[in-house]
């Protein structure tokens, strides 16, 4: 218990994050976040209400001229500040991290907090790269030129699965462009995005230009959306809520950026390298407890190796060590709770109706029982139209189904109404170039799943969203373009004129 991260004390003035200082919410309500990995209370906040939120946005309004009018190096300077300091933090981020969502700590101390930091990096480069069309005379009497300016305040609303994460792919690109931000995190887990505003604060970014506000959905978040005074918003979260806030942001004509569910496919041709599929499907699969929009979820396997992977699939699947997510050995933390449990158990037990679990179905005893974890579980015999194989289900579960021609393994993996990611396996480059072309997602990677990196645009299709997180593609989205257009010749009467003059001398 000594590693876990002590709250009360750091967060004793309140969980909300406005111009530069923390503040208790207004809401007379308050809300737990639970260690989901021994179900105790790590610490209690008063949520935010409607007045937070308000006030966060007048932060965020005060602070945008100055921030927005900051050259490109001046925010790109804070920015890499930021990053030196996220780096002196970076342990206590891990251990925060891992105690609100019971992640295992490698995978804060390896993958959020390294990944977060390297995004601070690359968007304190990518400050002064914003790039528009080339200045020229397209018209030959005038020269056009693109400015790309920041949209204005952007309220963010984001998931629990990787939150520091999440806050950083929201707010760098955001602030990189000049904009300022009020980012509601998930009521679940506030604590890391509350560290990196404060580091933020600490590294000379001036007050404001990040605010936090931790309260729930239906009030924090969608006060936030549909509040006059934000320009943008940008949400990453399930489809069902994704399409509420675009309703809402809709009512203001505020530009809309989704990040959403995903139901990622896994296709095994059969000329893969079973064994490397076999370790990429488990270590897809189960990644953060399998709560990862991109998570490999559906394996498609040509017919040849469908037994073998199957086989291989089970067995190390059950290799996997569930434990405390605080000991370094620990491969698969809880789930972030125990709703989210026992909502995979559901899926899991439906299933069973129709199909074959191989291997898990069922939370472990012993010590692990008061923790929300569940087994990694693989599942056979399932139809392609079954709630298994359609619905994002966010946990340890894999679901396996055969194919034949090549044809019909790519037409399953486009079978479901997401577009996130997606996985194809071969050694043939005729066959991944076509599954690459021919997939609908936002990301298909070759012999591997999973990774991500700055500079490349992570982002989705169809029911999985628009716009695009990380990389200078999400300039695109935190920025607008302006077109100017200047007159070369001081002609009074120009050529153009005669459409409203005609020839009579004026
Ligand atoms: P969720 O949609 O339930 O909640 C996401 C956020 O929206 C939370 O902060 C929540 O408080 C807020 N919210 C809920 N109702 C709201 C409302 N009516 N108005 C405004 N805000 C509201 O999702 P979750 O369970 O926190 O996260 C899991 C989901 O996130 C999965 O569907 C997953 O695929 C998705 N996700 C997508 C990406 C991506 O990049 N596409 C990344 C991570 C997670």
């Amino acid at each position: 218990m000594d590693q876990r991260f002590d709250v009360t004390e750091r967060f004793a003035d309140g969980a909300q994050y406005i111009a530069g200082r923390l503040r208790q919410g207004g809401s007379e309500a308050t809300h737990p976040v639970v260690d989901p990995a021994t179900g105790e209370r790590v610490f209690s906040y008063r949520l935010a209400g409607p007045a937070d939120v308000d006030a966060a946005v007048a932060a965020a309004g005060a602070a945008l001229p100055e921030w927005a009018g900051a050259t490109p190096g001046e925010r790109s300077d804070a920015l890499h500040r930021f990053a030196a300091v996220l780096t002196e933090r970076a342990e206590d981020l891990a251990r925060a991290e891992s105690s609100q969502c019971g992640k295992p700590i490698k995978l804060s101390t390896e993958f959020d907090v390294p990944g977060t930091i390297d995004n601070t990096a690359f968007f304190a480069g990518a400050a002064r790269q914003l790039e528009g069309k080339a200045a020229a005379e397209y018209s030959g009497d005038h020269t056009s030129y693109i400015r790309r300016e920041p949209i204005g305040v952007v309220g963010s609303v984001a998931p629990w699965n990787y939150p520091l994460q999440m806050a950083a792919w929201k707010v760098l690109p955001a602030i990189a462009a000049g904009n300022t931000i009020v980012l509601k995190p998930a009521e679940l887990t506030p604590l890391t995005s509350l560290m990196f505003a404060q580091a933020a604060t600490e590294a000379g970014i001036p007050d404001g230009v990040v605010n936090v506000v931790s309260g729930t959905g239906p009030e924090a978040g969608e006060h936030l959306v549909s509040h006059p005074g934000v320009a943008m918003t940008s949400f990453t979260g399930s489809t069902a809520v994704g399409k509420r806030v675009a309703a809402l942001a809709t009512a203001t004509v505020k530009r809309v950026h989704l990040e959403l569910g995903g139901k990622a496919p896994f296709v095994v041709f059969d000329d893969a390298d079973l064994e490397a599929a076999a370790h990429g499907a488990v270590a897809g699969a189960l990644i953060n407890t399998g709560q990862d929009c991109t998570a490999a979820t559906r394996a498609y396997v040509q017919r040849p190796l469908y037994d073998a992977f199957i086989a291989a699939v089970a067995d190390l699947m059950e290799t996997v060590r569930l434990g405390d997510p605080f000991d370094p050995h620990t491969d698969l933390g809880p789930l972030v709770s125990h709703a989210q449990r026992d909502r995979v158990a559901g899926f899991v037990e439906r299933a069973r109706g129709y199909a074959t679990v191989v291997t898990g179905g069922a939370a472990p005893g012993g010590d692990l029982a008061r923790g929300a974890y569940y087994r990694p579980t693989l599942i056979t015999g399932a139809p392609q139209d079954s709630e298994i194989v359609q619905s994002e289900i966010f946990g340890p579960v894999l679901a396996v189904l055969p194919f034949d021609g090549d044809d019909e393994g790519i037409a399953l993996a486009n079978d479901t109404p997401y577009g996130l990611a997606a996985s194809a396996w071969s050694r043939d480059v005729y066959r991944t170039g076509r599954a690459s072309r021919e997939i609908r997602a936002g990301c298909v990677w070759i012999n591997d799943h999973i990774p991500i990196i700055s500079e490349m645009p992570h982002g989705g299709v169809r029911a999985s969203g628009f716009g695009k997180d990380m990389s200078a593609y999400s300039f695109e989205e935190y920025t607008q373009v302006k077109h100017v257009m200047l007159d070369n010749t001081a002609v009074v009467r120009k050529d153009w004129h005669r459409t409203v003059f005609g020839d009579r001398q004026t």
